[in-house]
């Protein structure tokens, strides 16, 4: 399959990324990293989390964080893993949650604790919450996609199985996340293009973590596949801290940098992008960021070569 002429980069650096983090950043430090990406041209944000402040105090000012960011051109995202946070989420005024339930019975367990059963109950409660506001929007992201750091291999079917449900309940949008970067580059093209032939009508998106090096391979394999949506996090920062060995997503300035490249409109400005990285990258000074392009500079000039 063709490339897609357009690519919608969900930038999740200030959620994913921050969540992982030894130390908790000031909420005035948050927004304005948030500003810095959205000046890049980033539209889609996810800012935060609502989950609870004793799991992970990194993003315990999830609310404060939302209305500091009210003025921004940006559709913000908040991850949620329940009801709860569901209900906080659009409390403070976002209309775009990124429910998460894992692929595998163990992870779900470890990340959200519950079983994956009663994961897709708080899935089916939060769709009829949004039922009732037009506006407001669910994606189901699968964690452990690709992979469970308790389980090893996750089996096609399981994934196949999951996507099902989500959909059966009333999501339109699945993520499918590969939380400890354990998917290689054929096995994204086979699920991918199991789980459009299974479950044709769903907007399909991609989460990567670049644990092992095959991230930037694997949104390629997406990309293939006509998938136009994908996380990612400046400066490839990031990590589940209830999956043991997790560690950063694909870079935001690498996957932009691809895409680009290939002709694959993104909408960001690698050069400002860049500027929102080394900002966190100040704030963060003991903190190595993964990202290539973001070490190397920006190309001069940047840009399709290929059209
Ligand atoms: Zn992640």
């Amino acid at each position: 399959m063709s490339l897609p002429a357009s690519a919608t980069i969900v930038e999740v650096g200030p959620r994913d990324g921050l969540q992982n983090l030894r130390q908790v950043l000031p909420t005035a430090e948050k927004i304005r990293y948030i500003g810095l990406l959205a000046a890049s041209g980033l539209t889609v944000i996810e800012v935060t989390s609502f989950v609870s402040p004793k799991t992970v105090p990194q993003l315990a000012d999830a609310a404060e964080t939302v209305a500091g960011i009210r003025n921004l051109p940006i559709t913000p995202v908040a991850l949620v893993p329940n009801l709860k946070g569901a209900r906080g989420a659009v409390a403070a005024g976002v209309r775009r949650l990124n429910f998460v339930l894992s692929v595998s019975a163990s992870h779900n367990r470890s990340n959200v604790n519950r079983t994956r059963e009663e994961s897709l109950k708080e899935l089916a409660a939060i769709v009829a919450l949004a039922g009732g506001a037009p506006d407001l929007t669910v994606r189901a992201s699968l964690a452990t996609a690709f992979g469970c750091p308790f389980e090893g291999r996750v089996p096609l079917a399981e994934v196949l199985r999951w996507v099902g449900a989500v959909a059966e309940v009333g999501v339109r949008e699945v993520g499918l996340a590969d939380t400890v970067g354990y998917g290689n580059p054929e096995q994204v093209r086979q699920t991918l293009l199991a789980c459009q032939e299974r479950h044709p009508g769903l907007t399909y998106g991609v989460h990567f973590h670049d644990t092992r090096g095959m991230g930037i391979a694997n949104a390629l394999a997406a990309l293939h596949c006509g998938v136009a949506v994908l996380d990612a996090a400046s400066g490839g920062l990031g990590g589940c801290p209830f999956a043991p060995g997790a560690t950063g997503n694909v870079a935001t300035e690498d996957l932009v940098f691809l895409c680009e490249e290939m002709g694959v409109k993104t909408g960001v400005d690698l050069a400002r992008l860049c500027e929102a990285s080394r900002f966190l990258q100040t704030i963060l000074p003991d903190v190595d960021l993964p990202s290539r392009v973001l070490k190397a500079g920006p190309p001069r000039p940047c840009g399709p070569i290929l059209k």
